[in-house]
């Protein structure tokens, strides 16, 4: 049988196209006592708020966007969504040189000088027209210095590094300019510059098949030309977004799915015949595994029987985030209305941004605001292990600062989430490209989904899920 390891959202994801494409019903062994993995939702339903400790919001765009609402409407969960149109969906910020800059949310923004850019940003991203050719020998660059050889500094400094803390808590500088723009680096590199490589790729480029229409050949999920139709920016789970990994796991369960938590995967050992796995000291034979793990505890159920493997897993690096949820009575705190800001590193202070949870969706009456940290820069600012007032503090303190807050908050929770978003740093996909490599060099009957490898979004664990079953061949039945 084919066994999954992990009952995070890729994990549950593999076992649901497991049972869709082969129709038997794996095994999936999580070490903790839940599913959902980062994603986790504290409820104060009688207040009517609700704290995300992890990921809030899934956006609905592309192939992975679809993919995910094919699998929501499947499994008949109901979504909130955000429009274009909603502040929460336009309204972005940023906190630099003292103040809080709402970024160009319409066309006409991107002719003006808005603050903190010295120069309409219209005129930084046609320097791209006059910047030179540059081809690299090693095909990746970080995606600060992709950014900055285009377009200039300022947009390096103040578009790209805050958006990057934003989606993985990493540094533009060490993060490869493939994690968020491969498309505009490979007509760059094979046009020499981004806006040619647009207009010849428009004139003399062969119109392919989206992947999209490839993945969903019959019919496009009704939910996703739904979300077309209406304009969804990002849409949430009401009652939280831990009902999605929830609803799924009871739904496979129906299915004979037997989910065994509190079940540790402590070594993978691999023979002629199958896989041995040790869980809990107990050893179970089987034919395939496929492993959600993060990659750095892979390697440590790898490395006796093969330490080259365990060492490039190793190589995949990950942050530590420190999540700080705050609910305040009044829904009068403050008159912004937007889905929150995100500080530039070049800005030195130790939050990397604020999500004003409230604005994007009805908390009946309360305030609620999540507060980021630390991410690359945890250590730096915080030391190896910060007590929770420390954290607390910090937040406070930066509400203070950027928003003019000083209200205590009524609730508040401390949340260090240790090793939680993987870095795609230059050399990223080299480096998933060998760890694949020497899985089939070896015929080892591992495949590999999940945040580590493919994407770190929710959007994109649950494709990697779906696209790595599809490799498999009907191998054990
Ligand atoms: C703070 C934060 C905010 C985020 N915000 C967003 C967002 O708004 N939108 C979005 O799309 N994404 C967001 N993300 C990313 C999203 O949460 C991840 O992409 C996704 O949850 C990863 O799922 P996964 O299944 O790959 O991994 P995980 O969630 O890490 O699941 C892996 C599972 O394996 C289990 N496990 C570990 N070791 C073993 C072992 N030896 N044996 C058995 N089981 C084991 C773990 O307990 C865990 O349950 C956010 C992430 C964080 C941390």
């Amino acid at each position: 049988m084919t066994t999954v390891l992990g009952a995070g959202m890729s994990g549950l994801s593999a076992a649901y196209y497991l049972l869709q494409r082969f129709g038997y019903p794996a095994t999936i062994y999580e070490s903790s006592n839940r599913v959902g993995g980062w994603i986790r939702t504290e409820r104060h339903r009688d207040k009517g708020f609700l704290f995300e400790v992890g990921p809030r919001t899934i956006r609905p765009k592309g192939i992975p966007g679809a993919n995910t609402l094919k699998l929501i409407e499947e499994l008949q969960l109901p979504v909130d969504p955000v429009l274009a149109w909603q502040p929460a969906a336009k309204n972005r910020m940023i906190y630099a040189k003292g103040q809080l800059c709402m970024l160009p949310n319409s066309l006409s923004g991107v002719f003006k000088t808005l603050p903190p850019f010295s120069k309409p940003l219209i005129s930084q991203i046609t320097q791209d027209l006059r910047a030179g050719r540059k081809k690299l020998k090693f095909a990746d660059e970080s995606i600060y210095d992709f950014v900055e050889r285009r377009f200039g500094a300022e947009l390096a400094n103040y578009a790209i590094s805050p958006l990057i803390c934003g989606i993985c808590a990493g540094d533009a500088k060490e993060i490869s300019v493939r994690f968020l723009m491969n498309d505009l680096f490979e007509k760059e590199q094979k046009w020499g510059g981004i806006i040619k490589g647009m207009l010849f790729e428009k004139l003399f480029g062969k119109k392919q098949n989206t992947a999209i229409e490839g993945i969903f050949a019959e019919a496009m999920p009704r939910l996703y030309e739904k979300a077309r139709e209406e304009k969804w920016s990002m849409y949430r789970v009401p009652d939280g977004l831990e009902t999605l990994p929830r609803t799924l796991s009871n739904h496979l369960r129906g299915k004979n799915v037997n989910i065994q938590l509190s079940a540790e995967c402590r070594e993978i050992t691999f023979s002629r015949n199958g896989v041995k796995m040790n869980v809990k000291g107990r050893d179970i034979d089987l034919k395939h595994v496929i492993s959600s793990l993060p990659s750095y505890k892979l390697a440590s159920c790898v490395k006796n029987q093969h330490p080259s493997l365990a060492a490039l897993l190793m190589s995949i690096p990950y942050v530590d985030v420190a999540v700080v949820n705050l609910q305040y009575n009044t829904e009068e705190l403050f008159k912004m209305k937007a889905f929150g800001f995100l500080v530039p590193p070049i800005e030195r202070l130790p939050i990397l941004g604020v999500i004003f949870d409230s604005c994007c969706f009805d908390m009946e009456g309360n305030t609620v605001l999540t507060v980021m940290m630390g991410g690359r820069w945890f250590e730096e600012n915080f030391g190896k292990e910060p007590t929770p007032k420390k954290l607390l503090d910090t937040a406070l303190q930066h509400l203070e600062l950027v928003m003019g807050i000083k209200d205590e908050p009524r609730l508040s929770r401390v949340h260090v989430l240790k090793k939680c978003i993987p870095q795609y740093t230059v050399g990223h996909k080299q480096r998933v490209a060998d760890i694949r490599r020497y899985i089939n060099q070896y015929k080892l009957p591992l495949t590999l989904c999940g945040a580590a490898y493919d994407g770190v979004g929710i959007n994109d664990v649950i494709l990697s899920a779906r696209t790595q079953v599809q490799t498999l061949n009907a191998l054990d039945d």
